[in-house]
Parts: structure tokens; sequence; C-alpha cells
């Protein structure tokens, strides 16, 4: 069994249940959660006939650094990591005034079939595991020397089509014996799964939510977003409002801009009085380039009137930064890369 996969409850059983007092648990969990340590002999305060059980019967589920590539123009870094099965997974390091953030991945490729999103070319192979998405903190943490203090999970992957190794991994990342991080400082962001949106409320986690939402409308959202079909706009406004009223927490909206696509000012107005009784922010996300897709950025002029417009109505709005644009590791740049095509 992958060891660094369960969470502290599902740890304290396997050791209790094989005859081991139940504070070894915690020690280990130290190890692998806190200390990042993935050597079993490396862990010298734990006895010998532990020590042998947990070689013979246990793993830890690693991956490794198969590339990283540095942006010249600012401080961004995309690693390539390589799963147990052979997979590549894309993460992102990047670097604000505030801190450290990791922007990780929470599938193989993904099922979504957005048309502008570089992730989805190829299909889902496969969900990762909680403790997949955790490597790709610890690793990034233990390559340069730092402690990650905000993770988005924006990489490649519909996380709430993994809503429950998303949560395990959630758990065990704020775990006090473990890395400890804020719940506050976790941003997930869907393209709008209303049914885990309504779960995840209901259940409290806390996260900061996001959501693609891209179009103001049901017809231009059903174009861009293939699921949106099944998760009509309305009732996905509805669902983040129930969100914000039973975690206290306001959603972030995304918004690709695309040229004559979805950045006039009737889409602006559109989305005024979509989002009127929302405690709510936008974030205008500029397009990014992916091969595949023919639309291109909206100019910078009417991002400016789009964000004017929003403004003047008394919605919160930002634009996003474009970091690591060099390196295609942008919001919807990265993709499952597969050995033979690096
Ligand atoms: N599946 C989730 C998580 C991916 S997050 C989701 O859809 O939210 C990645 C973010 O980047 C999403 O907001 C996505 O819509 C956005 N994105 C995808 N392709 C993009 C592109 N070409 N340019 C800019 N943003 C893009």
């Amino acid at each position: 069994m992958y060891l660094n996969n369960l969470d502290m409850k599902e740890l304290q059983e396997i050791i209790t249940q094989n005859g081991f007092p139940k504070f070894r648990s915690e020690q280990i969990f130290r190890w692998i959660h806190k200390n990042l340590e993935d050597n079993f002999t490396q862990m010298h305060n734990l006895p010998k006939d532990l020590l042998d059980y947990l070689k013979n019967k246990h793993t830890i589920d690693k991956m490794t650094i198969y590339k990283r590539f540095n942006s010249t123009e600012d401080e961004t870094k995309k690693y390539l990591f390589r799963l147990n099965d052979g997979n590549i997974i894309e993460s992102v390091y990047l670097k604000y005034h505030f801190g450290e953030s990791a922007c990780i991945s929470s599938q193989v490729g993904c099922a979504m079939g957005c048309s502008f999103c570089a992730s989805t070319k190829n299909g889902k192979l496969r969900d990762l595991r909680a403790s997949e998405m955790l490597g790709q903190v610890y690793e990034i943490q233990k390559d340069l020397g730092i402690s990650i203090n905000s993770i988005v999970v924006m990489g490649s992957g519909e996380p709430f089509d993994n809503y429950e190794n998303l949560k395990k991994f959630i758990e065990i990342i704020t775990s006090p014996e473990g890395k400890n991080l804020s719940i506050r400082k976790i941003t997930v962001s869907t393209c709008g799964l209303i049914p885990s949106i309504y779960r995840a409320a209901d259940e409290n986690i806390g996260f900061h939510l996001a959501i693609s939402l891209h179009a103001a409308n049901q017809t231009k959202r059903e174009k861009l977003i293939p699921v949106a079909k099944k998760y009509p706009i309305t009732d996905l406004v509805k669902s983040c409002r129930y969100y914000t009223e039973k975690t206290g927490r306001r959603v972030t909206y995304e918004y690709v801009m695309i040229h004559h696509v979805n950045d006039s000012l009737q889409d602006a107005e559109e989305l005024v009085s979509l989002l009127r009784n929302s405690i709510c922010l936008v974030n205008l996300i500029p397009l990014n380039h992916v091969t595949e897709f023919e639309g291109t950025q909206s100019t910078s002029q009417s991002i400016a009137m789009f964000y004017n417009y929003l403004k003047k109505n008394k919605i919160n709005v930002t634009i996003r930064r474009e970091l690591g644009k060099d390196i295609n590791a942008a919001c919807g740049q990265l993709r499952n890369q597969s050995m033979e095509n690096q």
C-alpha cells in the first residue's frame, strides 16, 4: 500500500491493527508529510520491527522531476513529473508578492473537452491519487528549498471529477501533523459540476472556489464548455450563491477573454445581470495560445472596456497576470505529455 496516500486516520488503523502503538502512526505521518522523507531507513526514531514491517508491506508513491522549465520573463517554473506508471503531468511554481504558490494537476489529461484548453486534447487518462497531488507540492518545495504557501488546483484535470482524491489531498495537506496549510490558501477551480459544488458547500471543507464561467449566457457557454449542456448557467450561479451562504466564502468567476467571441459590451451587460445578486469576484484571463484552438486573445482595449464596465456596475473584477507564457505554463497551456514528444 502507498503509505503517503493515507490520511492520519487510515494510517492509525493500519499501524494499530498490526500491533504497533498509535503514536507511531503520527511519527510516520510527520516523517512523510512534514519532513518530506520518502525513504523508510531514514526514519530513525522508529524501532527496527516497525521499519521491517514498513519495508516489507508498504511503499511510498514517488514521482520524479522529468524536466523543469524556467521562465526568463518572470520567476515562474514549469515542472514535468514522471509518475510511477510512466505518465507525465505538469505543475507550475509561481512567485507572487504575497508568497510562493503551486498550480497542480488533478488528473492525467481531462475529460471535459473545453475547446480552448490544451489539457483536454488527449482526453482523460486517469485520476491522480491524493499522494500524486501532494507529491507535486512536496517535490517543488524540495527542488527549490522553499515552502509553498498557497495552492491552486488549476492544472490539468477537473478536480470535481476526482472528488474523493481531492478531498483526501486537502485533508492531508491541511493536517497539523503534516504541512498544516490553511484551507484558506487552497483554491479549487471547476468548469461547473453543480452536484459537487453543493457537496463541497454541505461538507463545508472551506476552500476557495473558482468557477470557469467564460460566457454570460447558456448558448455561448455550451459552445466553449461541452459539460455546460448538462449544467445550465443559471443553476450554476445559484449553486455558487449557496456555496457562499454555507461557507462564507466569496466565489471567483474566471472569464477567459476571446476576441470577438465573449468580449463585447453586450457580453459585459449580460455578465452584470447574471451576477447582480452574487458576492463574487470576476477574474478576466486574456486567452493564452493553444495550438488546437483558432480563437485569439481579446485586444487590450476590449479587455479594458469589459473591466471598466464591470467595475462601474459594482462587480469586483481583476485581470489575471500572464505568468510563464514563454514556457507554456500559463492557464490552459498544461497538457499531459508522453515520453516520446519530449
Ligand atoms: N477543470 C478546471 C481546472 C482547470 S483550471 C476548470 O475548468 O476550472 C484552468 C483554468 O484555465 C480554467 O479557468 C480554464 O478555463 C482556464 N483556461 C483554459 N484554457 C485556457 C486558455 N487557453 N487561456 C486562458 N485560460 C485558459
